[in-house]
């Protein structure tokens, strides 16, 4: 999708700090972060949100949550805890309308 941010910080349009790079999706840290590690996990193909997720997608959210993890390892905060957040929609406070995963840690949250 031409004008979604995140299409673009995939696409390399827009700069980011990049955390993880595969052929189907990558992560990066939030620019406003709200912990000391705070990434953000995005499919490279478009998807508004969670409510869009098909059946066939099934692989590709594990492998946002399975990267999540791996990142948390990387980022030494596996041990001590951290929290993953998917946002679905305007009642959860979804400001970007291209599905992404949170993971939030490195201090009681
Ligand atoms: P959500 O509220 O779940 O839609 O989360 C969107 C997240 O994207 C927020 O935590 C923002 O801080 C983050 N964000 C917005 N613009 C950028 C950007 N250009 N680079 C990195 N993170 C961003
Ligand atoms: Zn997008």
């Amino acid at each position: 999708m031409k004008s979604c941010l995140f299409c673009k910080i995939a696409n390399k349009q827009i700069s980011s700090r990049l955390e993880y790079e595969d052929e189907k999706i990558f992560a990066f840290d939030d620019i406003n972060p709200k912990a000391p590690v705070h990434i953000l996990l995005v499919p490279k193909v478009h998807i508004n949100s969670l409510n869009e997720i098909k059946e066939k997608d099934k692989d590709l959210l594990g492998h946002l949550i399975y990267q999540a993890k791996i990142l948390a390892q990387k980022k030494d905060i596996a041990d001590k805890g951290y929290r993953i957040i998917i946002n679905c929609g305007k009642y959860a406070g979804q400001e970007v309308d291209h599905l992404h995963v949170h993971l939030l840690g490195g201090k009681p949250l």
